[in-house]
């Protein structure tokens, strides 16, 4: 036995005891640290380039100086003042759950070699279904995050959309495979449509109506124009949380023009979906429900461990049909369980669900709920107080999302990002909204308090006044 690789426990005991309080040392001197990263990578590339694997360094050693290293070379997206994209703080539950998944590092490809995590997999799944509101019979699975999500709902569209799609891919197709996104929807469509074979033409990236949200009446006039050029036109999806500005598309509307249509219908709720959580503000999800497939991130606006996402779909027998294989190698009985390897785009497969299914046992939906609105809170706490200094709240977002422009429209947004996140007080991000470049501000910790707030508009100001138009 290799003991630097498999230590003894008393090892292990020490080894895990010391990291547990460097862990917490570094979280509680987070508030007071910089956002951004301020380490001097020339120093950290040379230190790195000692690392050739020749001579052993001990546990201890090569640890600690990982944590030195991330502590000032991250941008924190755990930090309170992270104002950024939607990566929040990490819930404690959910980390715990990473820890017990890695010592028991159980395989999920099937529920015969794991049943109680497949089970508990399941178990959060079929609670979002229901909170959802979808009917039955719902099904789906963990994904790395939204992109794998959307990805396996494009499999699935395709498959719906022609029979012989499984066996001769898209040249099965009578025309050219279409479908449709808004313009505003996330980037990844495009990689999706490029992987699923597709060819990236096929994301129709569809305008926007001026307030961020899909022009429906554009949408039609481009499925019209696709059916005219013998196009086949497989799935509209509509995105509930656009990544720059937060908005929601006309879900219903979106819907029923997919189902009048015959196309699958998907939502890529990956952040918005946190709604869902709370009893009241999920009516801004209306519509949802009537999804063949949908998309939310665990690791986003649920606060999961960074790789955790969510798939749902109504259509458990066009999942089996994209996804089944026959392997004679794969230790398969149970037939009452579907089994992840033959549901979905992964084989082997790490216990994800536990993330959610242990931050929800403590907190309950309600707890979630509450999560949800305090984060909204702190972001309209932020909009009145910068809208009082003079600055234009250029969006609407129902889910917290604030793209704001300087009193002065001479000002370079870009400039005074730029000054913010140098200066690491706080971390805000350029975006672009309706062809416009605008200041893209969103809540996204659980431990943002009123002072962060304060702080972040003290940073705008300070940086407006240093970069003068
Ligand atoms: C984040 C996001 C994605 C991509 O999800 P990943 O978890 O980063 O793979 C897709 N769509 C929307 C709307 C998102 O916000």
């Amino acid at each position: 036995m290799i003991d630097c690789l498999f230590p003894p426990v008393q090892d292990r005991l020490l080894f895990e005891d010391r990291l547990t309080r460097l862990l917490l040392s570094v979280s509680q001197r987070l508030p007071d640290s910089s956002v951004a990263p301020t380490l001097d990578m020339e120093r950290f590339r040379i230190e790195l380039a000692a690392f050739a694997f020749e001579e052993s360094e001990t546990l201890d050693t090569a640890a600690q100086w990982v944590v030195r290293q991330m502590e000032d070379g991250l941008v924190h997206v755990n930090h309170p003042r992270y104002f950024g994209l939607f990566n929040p703080t990490p819930t404690f539950p959910a980390q715990m759950a990473d820890r017990i998944v890695a010592a028991f590092n159980p395989q999920l490809a099937t529920a015969t070699t794991s049943p109680v995590a497949v089970a508990i997999e399941n178990h959060v799944i079929q609670a979002f279904a229901r909170r959802i509101g979808l009917p039955e019979p719902a099904q789906g699975h963990f994904t790395t995050g939204g992109s794998e999500a959307n990805y396996t709902a494009v499999i699935m569209a395709l498959t719906q959309s022609c029979p012989n799609f499984a066996t001769e891919g898209a040249r099965a197709f009578l025309g050219a495979p279409v479908f449709y996104v808004s313009q505003d929807s996330h980037l990844a469509w495009i990689k999706i449509a490029h992987q699923a074979g597709i060819g990236r033409r096929a994301a129709r990236l569809v305008p926007t109506d001026g307030d961020g949200q899909m022009d429906m009446a554009a949408l039609m006039s481009t499925i019209h124009d696709d059916l005219e050029n013998g196009c086949v036109p497989f799935m509209i999806v509509a995105t509930a949380g656009t990544t720059n500005a937060g908005m929601i598309d006309p879900l219903y509307a979106c819907s029923e023009l997919a189902k009048g249509l015959g196309l699958w219908f998907h939502v890529d709720a990956a952040w918005g979906g946190g709604l869902i959580a709370h009893d009241e503000l999920c009516v801004r999800l209306a519509g949802i429900e009537t999804a063949d497939s949908i998309t939310i991130d665990g690791h986003k606006w649920f606060a999961a461990t960074m790789g955790c996402g969510i798939f749902l779909t109504t259509r458990p027998q066009v999942l089996s049909e994209a996804f089944q294989v026959a392997a004679y190698f794969m230790p398969s009985s149970n037939p009452t369980v579907v089994d992840p390897y033959v549901s979905s785009v992964q084989w082997s497969r790490r216990f994800l669900g536990l993330r959610l299914f242990l931050s929800l046992a403590v907190a309950g939906w309600a707890g979630y709920g509450h999560h949800v609105e305090q984060t909204l809170v702190m972001g309209n706490l932020f909009v009145n107080k910068i809208t009082n200094c003079g600055w234009t709240m250029v969006n609407d977002s129902p889910v917290g999302v604030t793209c704001i422009v300087p009193p002065d429209p001479a000002s370079s947004v870009r400039a005074i990002v730029n000054h913010v996140v140098a200066a690491g007080q706080a971390w805000v991000s350029v975006a672009t909204f309706e062809g416009r470049e605008v200041i893209r501000v969103c809540v996204t910790s659980g431990m943002t308090t009123p002072q962060d707030v304060d702080d972040l508009v003290a940073a705008l100001q300070t940086a407006v006044q240093s970069t003068g138009a």
